[in-house]
């Protein structure tokens, strides 16, 4: 399968140069050429089948031409130690946990498909130097990033994350872990972050010195692997008899998790319609209300994974619609929410139902509690688990919660990490010299 970029103008590229670069050469996004629907057979017995064997199927139709059976299963299962059950919250809502990852946030799943499969190409001898990925983290990508690729062979993460701006649970998630990742304090913003890390892209005599490629959302790896989790909610739904008039809500911010869902539904997967839940930063709902596309500088929230102004995966997004505006409205909603009703949800969730969401699932979940049709049956995905944002959570329920001694265990480490400026000729002048 190749891989076109969305502006246009890159040429085709195989599977192992999409993911090795990252970004295409004319700055565009990678998508695969073809998008493969799955067969009646499989959405037949779906509910059948556990979580792992229904993301090797889907992981066939995207990477089945690229790499052999018997390693992609490897790397699926390799990725999938957990589960990620769909819970009932109330009435017709329920709770998509896709925290039961490694670093207790979805994004594991991405992270650890893309290492494993860097992994691959290098095992097979064709990346024979070292590959670095850059990654610059507002909290969770970091974490989940440095994870996934903590110990694999060949590759070296360089995290950047602003100095004083993320959680200390977080901030310990990757800065603890030695080995081939190294934390980059920047003394910035996570804007700055993400600055730093687009002009290294963009540096030629960087990009000479050495391989770099990008562990965000942009990467194909990490993005499309999360359409597995679609898949299989659906089949839990299934299971239950509730897949009918199912609505799939996304808790959105560089809108790669939704994109890959988006994906799904071209494969086949039959969810009636989908929700983007976003917080204040509300480029796509805008988008969705006016039809223009207006990026705005990010608005700091309490749900800050999602303190997005320029959500770079809009550009699949036109894309896999081509560019038909009416078709994006009829697929997908927008939702916005301001941290005053984020913390009024949560309060109210929890004191309803028990359950306790975390800031960004608690988009979601209100997402749906006010658009959600009485023959429709909703899941909105919970993104995270609420004790990596324990302070803010305790603080709008008013009660302490125990943290999960998975996340308690990243506390222990040593903190290590190289402080430097939000000044690109520093940040080159350090990656020049390893
Ligand atoms: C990254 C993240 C999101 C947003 O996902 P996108 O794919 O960027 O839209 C939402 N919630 C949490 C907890 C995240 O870490």
């Amino acid at each position: 399968m190749k891989y076109y970029s969305t502006n246009g103008i890159a040429p085709l590229a195989t599977l192992q140069e999409a993911v090795t670069q990252g970004l295409a050469a004319d700055k565009g996004l990678f998508m695969p050429e073809r998008i493969v629907p799955l067969t009646d057979d499989f959405y037949a017995e779906i509910d059948r089948l556990s979580f792992r064997e229904i993301a090797y199927r889907v992981a066939q139709a995207f990477f089945g031409e690229d790499i052999p059976q018997n390693d992609l299963k490897d790397i699926v299962y390799d990725t999938l130690q957990f589960d990620c059950p769909v819970v009932k919250v109330k009435n017709n809502i329920y709770s998509l946990e896709l925290f039961h990852g490694p670093t207790l946030a979805f994004k594991d799943v991405g992270a650890r498909f893309m290492a494993r499969m860097l992994g691959y190409f290098r095992q097979q001898g064709n990346n024979k130097g070292l590959v670095n990925v850059l990654v610059a983290t507002s909290g969770d990508t970091g974490s989940a990033v440095a994870n996934g690729f903590l110990g694999v062979d060949g590759i070296h993460v360089y995290v950047l994350y602003p100095k004083g701006k993320v959680s200390a649970i977080q901030e310990c998630q990757f800065t603890t872990l030695g080995k081939n990742i190294t934390a980059l304090e920047i003394d910035g913003v996570f804007d700055d972050c993400q600055a730093l890390v687009k002009n290294a892209f963009m540096d030629e005599e960087l990009n000479r010195h050495m391989v770099l490629t990008s562990a965000n959302s942009i990467n194909v790896a990490r993005f499309l692997p999360q359409a597995f989790y679609y898949f299989y909610a659906y089949a839990q739904m299934k299971r239950i008899g509730l897949a009918d008039n199912l609505v799939a809500c996304v808790p959105s911010g560089n809108f790669g998790n939704i994109c890959s869902a988006l994906f799904g539904k071209r494969m086949g997967l039959p969810i009636k319609r989908f929700i983007a839940a976003n917080n204040a930063n509300d480029v796509f709902f805008k988008y969705l209300q006016t039809g223009k596309y207006e990026p705005q500088p990010s608005i700091q929230t309490i749900a800050n994974a999602m303190d997005v102004g320029n959500p770079s995966n809009f550009a699949r997004i036109i894309d896999l619609y081509q560019g038909n505006y009416h078709a994006i409205c009829k697929d997908i909603q927008g939702c916005t929410y301001t941290d005053s009703q984020i913390a009024a949800s949560i309060e109210k969730c929890y004191r309803e139902t028990g359950y306790l969401l975390d800031p960004h699932g608690a988009c979601g979940y209100r997402a749906l509690e006010d658009n959600l049709a009485d023959n429709e049956v909703g899941f909105f995905c919970e993104t995270a688990h609420p004790a990596k944002f324990q302070s803010t959570v305790e603080a709008i329920i008013g009660k302490e919660f125990s943290v999960p001694s998975r996340l308690a265990a990243f506390m222990k480490g040593t903190k290590q990490s190289v402080p430097l400026s939000k000044d690109f000729s520093a940040f080159k002048n350090y990656m020049m010299n390893r």
